[in-house]
Formats: structure tokens, C-alpha cells, sequence
């Protein structure tokens, strides 16, 4: 009999949701500790007229923050542009965090929800916006009850008004819907599937008006760099890069967790310094410095900087910062194996070289002997062909076990 067959149905849920968040924090700082801590105080400055949106702008951009959601775009940038595009414009704050090894968002989101709120109502005043979208994860069944809880009273008792509409919506468990456009589409009520660029997001996006779009963590850190100054953020980097990264680390170390360090760290640094060193018995193999997406690269390789640019010449990228630290115990073909399986599942299917080329790669690599040339034109393909992210990125594991793993080649 199954062991879970007298359990509650409330075990049940929680068995069948492991790695989920099913049940609502505590302990979180919520509405009423936010504000007797200063909390909400820019916002209302923002709406009273007791700040100026050019300055704001400008402080922005010269802290070096950037979307923190794997695109890297400078945020003081898009505020500027979204800014400049004829209203009504709108907002959209993505929490989907769908990308395989990545939690930053959600440890933030459980520890202190009103921070990013407060950035959002800043950064919608700035742009010029009055109702803001927040598409959450569906399977952080305990976030959505927290956050519902928090909207609730921050409408009831709203540090100025009239305060722009916040409206929380669900996800339904694609990776895709992680891409800002599909997002969007997901948000309108469609089928969740990338459009097409141009026209970006931030001339025509949610319901085809100008829509600013921003990763949870990047409103995360919109207060902080307003009251400490640009120069606290821009000031913290390493290795001649700026600001801080929440690191997610999990894999073969000590202490896996949200790390937040320098960007532009290595990640011999990030496992030495921040994470207590390899898990017992394991020597440090190799890493995946960005999720599945990101790909994967060997420990020799051990002293780039972590940083959004730093990473291309290897044919990897950061992403969204989920470093997964693989040991002399694991395999980078098993990897790649498994991240194309993901990337096959998680295709929405519109484009034919992302559809037919991940369940193709797939197979390729399922064999014991890899056909590395034709892997590499359907690389080429996919990467300039597909419509998205997904379709390019997907071949970036594949591609690093031919270039840095070639000896594991050839093992069944
Ligand atoms: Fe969909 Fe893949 Fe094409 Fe992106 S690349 S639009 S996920 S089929």
C-alpha cells in the first residue's frame, strides 16, 4: 500500500509539492514593522513632490543596477525609456522564477515583502504608471497567501493616495512565462508564448501599451540604493565589476543558500568564502554559473568574474545567478542530458527550431558516442533561429561538454 494512503489531504499536498513553498511564512516583516521602520517613507516623498524624477533617474543609473532576472538591462535606462513613451503605460513585475536552481527571489519575497512593493511604487511613479501587475509563481502557494495578506493591508491603510492599483496574478507553472513577453501574454489570458521583437515590451507590451517590466529582485534593491547613494551600490563589486548579485548556490557545497556578494566574484571565492568550502568527500568538477540556461564550465576555470558580459567568451552566461556546483561525483554530460530534457519539456512550441531541435539535441545526446558535428550545426541553428531565449540558451550545456568535458565523451 502507498504510504501516503491514510495521510490528510493536506500531507498529501505538501508530499506532492516538495521543493514548493506550500505553507505561508511567519516571521516575515510585515506591513506594520515596514513602516515603523521607515518603510513606505520614499514612496510617499516620490507622490508628495518631495522628490524629482529626473533625479531619481539619473541616481539610478549611476548606481549600476541592472534586471536582475538574467537580462542585465540597466535599470535607470529602461526607466527613462518606459518614461519618454506616450502614456496610459503600465507595469509589470515578474516573480515567475522558473529557472532550474534559481530561489533568490522567493527567500526575498519570505523575508521582506513590502521592499519590493515599495520599489515598484517608486519606480511606477518615476515612469509615470498607475496600476501595476505582479505575476507570481504559481507553485509558491505560500507567498501568493503572504502577499495577498500584505496587499490587503497596504491597501486598507495606503501611505498616500491615490495609490496606483496593484494586481496579483498567477502563474501556471511554465518556464516560459519567465520571458517577459510571455509573461505579458500570460497576464492578457493567453497561451504563454514569446512574441516577437520589435516592438519591445517597453513601447508596446501588456495589452500593446508601454509597460515597464522588472525582475522582483531589482525593485528589491530600489530603496537601499535611494537612501544609501548610487556609490554604496556601485562601490561593492570585485574584480573591476559594480554592485551586488544574490547568488543562489546549491549543488556539491557546504552551505548551499542565497549568497549575496560582489559581483564579478569567482566562484572559488563564492564557495570558499561564502558558502564554507565543497561538501565533505567532494573536489570541486566543474559549475553551472546560470541555471540550465547558462552552461557549464569546468573547475579550471575557475577565476572568471560572475557578472552579466563577463561570461560570453566561454559561451556561458549568469542569468539570473543560480550557481549549481557540480563535483568529481557528477557527471557534465549527465547534466547536459538533463537540462536538455528540461528545455524539450519547457519549449511552448512555436518555433520550429526550438520544437524540433531540443527533442533532436536530446536524442543526439541520449546516444553513447555524441555526432559532435552535426550537434554543432543544430547548435548554430537553434541559436540563430529561434525566437526566444530558450531556443538560443538551449544548446549552451551541450555545446560546453564538447568544448570543456570531452573526455567524459564516448561513456555510455
Ligand atoms: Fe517557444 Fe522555444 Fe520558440 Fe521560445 S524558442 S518561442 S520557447 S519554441
Amino acid at each position: 500500500q502507498h504510504p501516503l494512503a491514510h495521510a490528510s489531504c493536506e500531507s498529501v499536498a505538501a508530499a506532492v509539492s516538495l521543493g514548493h513553498t506550500t505553507h505561508a511564512p511567519t516571521g516575515y516583516i510585515d506591513y506594520d514593522s515596514y513602516r515603523a521602520a521607515g518603510g513606505y517613507v520614499l514612496a510617499r516623498a516620490c507622490h508628495d513632490g518631495g522628490r524629482d524624477a529626473d533625479t531619481l533617474i539619473a541616481t539610478m543609473e549611476e548606481s549600476s543596477l541592472r534586471g536582475l532576472g538574467g537580462a542585465g538591462f540597466p535599470t535607470g535606462r529602461k526607466w527613462r525609456i518606459v518614461r519618454n513613451e506616450p502614456g496610459p503605460r503600465l507595469m509589470a513585475i515578474n516573480i515567475d522564477e522558473g529557472e532550474p536552481g534559481t530561489f533568490k527571489d522567493r527567500y526575498y519575497l519570505e523575508r521582506d515583502p513590502h521592499r519590493f512593493l515599495e520599489g515598484a511604487l517608486v519606480a511606477a511613479w518615476v515612469a509615470g504608471m498607475d496600476t501595476i501587475y505582479i505575476y507570481l509563481r504559481d507553485e509558491y502557494h505560500g507567498c501568493r497567501a503572504m502577499l495577498q495578506t500584505e496587499l490587503a493591508r497596504l491597501r486598507a491603510d495606503p501611505p498616500f493616495s491615490p495609490m496606483p492599483q496593484l494586481i496579483l496574478r498567477r502563474g501556471a507553472g511554465a518556464y516560459i512565462c519567465g520571458e517577459e513577453s510571455a509573461m505579458i501574454e500570460s497576464i492578457e489570458g493567453k497561451r504563454g508564448m514569446p512574441r516577437l521583437r520589435p516592438p519591445y515590451v517597453a513601447q508596446a507590451g501588456l495589452f500593446g501599451l508601454p509597460t515597464l517590466q522588472h525582475n522582483f529582485e531589482t525593485l528589491h534593491w530600489v530603496r537601499a540604493i535611494f537612501e544609501h547613494g548610487a556609490g554604496w551600490f556601485s562601490s561593492q563589486g570585485r574584480h573591476g565589476r559594480k554592485g551586488l548579485r544574490s547568488f543562489s548556490v546549491s549543488g556539491r557545497v557546504r552551505e548551499p543558500g542565497v549568497k549575496l556578494a560582489p559581483a564579478g566574484i569567482t566562484v572559488q571565492e563564492l564557495i570558499d568564502e561564502y558558502c564554507g568550502g565543497m561538501a565533505p568527500g567532494h573536489q570541486f568538477y566543474g559549475y553551472l554559473p546560470g541555471g540550465a540556461s547558462g552552461g557549464i564550465l569546468p573547475a579550471a576555470l575557475n577565476a572568471i568574474p560572475l557578472d552579466f558580459d563577463t561570461l560570453q567568451p566561454y559561451g556561458c552566461f549568469i542569468g539570473s545567478a543560480a550557481v549549481v556546483v557540480l563535483s568529481d561525483q557528477d557527471s557534465a554530460v549527465a547534466a547536459a542530458r538533463n537540462t536538455l530534457r528540461f528545455f524539450k519539456d519547457e519549449s511552448c512550441g512555436q518555433c520550429t527550431p526550438c520544437r524540433v531541435g531540443t527533442a533532436k539535441a536530446l536524442a543526439l545526446i541520449e546516444q553513447a558516442a555524441w555526432d559532435t558535428p552535426l550537434l554543432a550545426e543544430l547548435s548554430q541553428v537553434m541559436r540563430d533561429a529561434s525566437i526566444c531565449g530558450l531556443g538560443q540558451a538551449a544548446p549552451n550545456p551541450v555545446d560546453c561538454v564538447v568544448k570543456y568535458f570531452s573526455h567524459e565523451l564516448g561513456k555510455p
